[in-house]
């Protein structure tokens, strides 16, 4: 359960310095281990917000956080050294994140030495050069610098460099959002290979429904900081039941990655500082009714083990 009110996030909204922002409300989930959970939604829906929240690196206002039963939900930069040993994130543009001045070998060693993770320099390039090989790079890459490699490549490099601390949790957020159609496949796949190697737990964000389909066991769908939908994601894609859920599948082309990602969904999204009252989704939706305008809607649970937020849903106007 997140709720934060980022007050650096009100700074870059102008003409509305003093607001609050509640940038996310209500989020509720769980992952279980060793298996993929993915937020999903589109751009300034809180998504993001949820994955810095879990890291660590935004506040909750109130809330828990529960990692591997210990609540982690303001813990001090300090404190939390030893839990961000095992979570690491992965961002959407690798090229941001890796150090250009840096050799790939020191990029990879620098989690190394941070945590003191290995005795020796030898022992320290040893390892730099095993997650090379994990993430399909040759230990003779490690000389080369950032730009010296393609998009791809260099989401590995950032992949190997998450590895190195071997956490057993990786925030992904939009880890293939900037990469060519074919080489987003490889990454995935690579991922999906990590993941079944070395045990771990992904949380999964991204815009994109199809590589969403493709990568997760569970999906949660993120409406204006809300979770409108969560489901198994099988469940999710076959039943949507949120009339925001079937909205955003009518956008995808196909779900084998190979066409073309549609138009986004059809309406603006309104504002996050002024919020449309009771259910947000209202302005959007076909079926809003005055309670919906009025009430926000609470998630209820499905026999199938999906959770909506609807009125609609609860009511029975719209088949569940
Ligand atoms: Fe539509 Fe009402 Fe359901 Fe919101 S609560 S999605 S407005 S039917
Ligand atoms: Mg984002």
């Amino acid at each position: 359960y997140f709720d934060v009110s980022p007050p650096f996030l009100n700074r870059v909204i102008e003409g509305a310095p003093r607001q609050i922002l509640k940038a996310v409300d209500g989020v509720s989930f769980e992952i279980q281990k060793g298996r993929t959970f993915s937020l999903v939604g589109e751009s300034g829906c809180g998504k993001s917000t949820v994955a810095r929240l879990v890291v660590g690196l935004y506040t909750p206002t109130r809330g828990a956080l529960q990692f591997e039963g210990q609540n982690i939900a303001g813990l001090t930069r300090k404190q939390m050294v030893p839990i961000r040993r095992k979570m690491q994130m992965i961002f959407q543009d690798p090229y941001a994140s890796l150090n250009p001045r840096w050799r790939v070998v020191d990029i990879i060693a620098e989690p190394l030495r941070f945590f003191d993770l290995t005795s020796g320099e030898a022992a320290t390039q040893k390892r730099v050069g095993e997650l090379l090989s994990f993430v399909g790079l040759s230990p003779k890459d490690g000389l080369k610098y950032p730009h010296e490699f393609s998009g791809g490549q260099r989401q590995r490099i950032s992949i190997a460099r998450a590895l190195a601390t071997r956490p057993r949790f990786l925030i992904c957020d939009e880890p293939t959002s900037a990469l060519d159609v074919s080489v987003q496949a490889q990454i995935l796949n690579l991922m999906k290979e990590l993941q079944r190697e070395l045990g771990l737990t992904y949380l999964f964000i991204s815009h994109n429904l199809a590589v969403v389909y493709h990568m997760s066991d569970d999906v949660g769908v993120m409406y204006l900081g809300k979770l409108v939908e969560v489901a198994p994601a099988r469940t999710l894609f076959v039943k949507p039941r949120h009339p925001y859920t079937k909205l955003l599948l009518d956008t995808i082309p196909d779900l084998d990655m190979k066409g073309e990602e549609r138009a986004p969904v059809a309406g603006e999204v309104p504002n996050p500082i002024n919020p449309p009252s009771g259910c947000t989704f209202h302005p959007r939706c076909p079926f809003a009714n005055d309670r919906c305008r009025a009430e926000i809607p609470q998630p209820i649970a499905m026999p199938d083990g999906a959770k909506v937020a609807c009125h609609g849903v609860e009511e029975g106007r719209i088949p569940a």
